[in-house]
């Protein structure tokens, strides 16, 4: 593969940005299609663990996140009623032993950061993929638009209703969890005092409900500590959405009735809360074929709860990218050892995020920290079925 050969990224999400930035930066003409019009600062945060953070310093966007962003001095798992202390994650130790901090902030903030790192034109909008066909040696997508456009490799990086896995594997909506999650961002002004702590999950008590119920985590999103988030997984089996909706204060105060006063505290507080469905699927049959590739949501999208989903999309980019700078003119060979080195691990993660046990209780989280997509080595596609070791700085 020449270096001026073309990479159509399909969706300029987490995934989809990095990909664009790192291929760049490899020497490649990766251009990002994405459906919106624009950017948009969307009411919701984003947890990066150090893990993500290796690759996001990759892109070039750590400095101006953590000018921004807010590195938590204080994160607590509580219980829901009685606010009792499970745990208290050493965040400072985990900075020096990973080599990155934990980091929360506006997911807004974190796109258009990422955006800034492509090269000027590199971005479309307003793009959204409806097709892809093989035209001789080259790919052909086609947009809504009736636009189209040629490229040597395509990466689905088109989120949780992809329509590149649609391409390749025929229709299948994602299976509903059973669990939404209300979102809502807001001043910290709203407040009468501050929050408790930079960060908290109230977990639902297994002796009280079932095995896992319901959650609520509350976090600032900025360094100036001046805009609240709060994010919840919470039971509504017979919810029919598929899309995002806005829902009343007094719905979410009776998920949440008899849980602690500073989550009541925070929902009195909000302006504007919304409700997501939790989205899975099952894993795929295949992450490639032939020159299109998936990664992030399309491939493995998994409930949110162990702040882990974008950390995998950026992963899967790095190694990505990776493959394809090493096997740059055997690039089914590229796409292989890719899904080789990324199958494992992106499914461990999505199974104990399902789960929603991570970091209740104190746990050795190396295995998942301490991995670094931009040096681990990348085992050859027939010897990596195991997830590869995980690195400390
Ligand atoms: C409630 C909630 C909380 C979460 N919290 C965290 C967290 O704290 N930490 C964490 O790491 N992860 C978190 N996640 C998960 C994380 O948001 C996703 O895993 C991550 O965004 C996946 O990245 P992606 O690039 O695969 O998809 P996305 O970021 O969803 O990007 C997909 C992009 O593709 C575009 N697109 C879609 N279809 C088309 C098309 N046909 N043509 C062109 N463009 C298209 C979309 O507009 C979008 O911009 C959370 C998720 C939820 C629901």
């Amino acid at each position: 593969m020449t270096q001026q050969q073309r990479i159509a990224v399909i969706g300029g999400g987490m995934g989809g940005l990095t990909a664009g930035v790192l291929l760049q930066r490899a020497g490649f003409k990766a251009t990002v299609y994405e459906q919106a019009k624009q950017l948009a600062r969307i009411g919701a945060g984003i947890n990066i663990y150090p893990n993500g953070m290796h690759v996001l310093r990759a892109t070039g966007v750590v400095d101006h996140l953590l000018a921004i962003g807010q590195t938590p001095a204080t994160w607590f798992s509580r219980v829901w009623d009685t606010g009792e202390l499970l745990y208290s994650q050493p965040e400072a130790a985990w900075h020096k032993k990973y080599g990155e901090p934990h980091i929360i902030l506006h997911r807004g903030d974190l796109q258009r950061s990422l955006a800034s790192q492509l090269r000027p034109d590199s971005i479309q909008f307003d793009k959204h993929l409806v097709g892809i066909e093989e035209v001789g040696d080259v790919l052909k997508a086609t947009f809504a638009d009736g636009s189209s456009v040629e490229a040597d490799v395509i990466i689905g990086a088109d989120g949780v209703n992809s329509r590149v896995r649609e391409l390749l594997l025929g229709p299948q909506p994602p299976k509903y969890s059973g669990f939404v999650a209300y979102r809502s961002v807001f001043p910290a002004s709203r407040l009468s005092r501050p929050l408790d702590s930079d960060g908290c999950k109230f977990w639902s008590d297994d002796r009280h409900w079932a095995n896992e119920d319901r959650h609520m985590i509350i976090y600032y999103t900025t360094k100036a500590k001046d805009e609240v988030y709060f994010v919840t997984g919470s039971p509504d089996p017979n919810w029919e959405g598929t899309t995002p909706v806005d829902v009343t204060i007094q719905e979410v105060k009776d998920h949440y009735a008899g849980f602690h006063d500073e989550v009541q505290r925070v929902i009195d507080a909000s302006v504007q809360i919304s409700k997501w469905p939790l989205l899975t699927r099952d894993p795929l049959p295949l992450w490639s074929s032939g020159r299109i590739v998936l990664l992030g949501d399309a491939c493995h999208p998994m409930k949110p709860h162990m702040g882990q989903g974008a950390g995998m999309a950026f992963e899967d980019a790095a190694v990505l990218a990776r493959c394809l700078q090493e096997k740059r003119d055997d690039i089914e060979g590229a796409l292989k050892l890719y899904e080789a080195n990324r199958q494992g691990r992106a499914s461990k993660v999505q199974r104990i995020s399902n789960a929603n046990t991570f970091l209740k209780y104190e746990e050795d989280p190396t295995w998942c920290f301490g991995y670094n997509a931009m040096t681990v080595p990348l085992q050859p596609a027939g010897e990596a079925a195991k997830p590869p070791q995980a690195e400390c700085a």
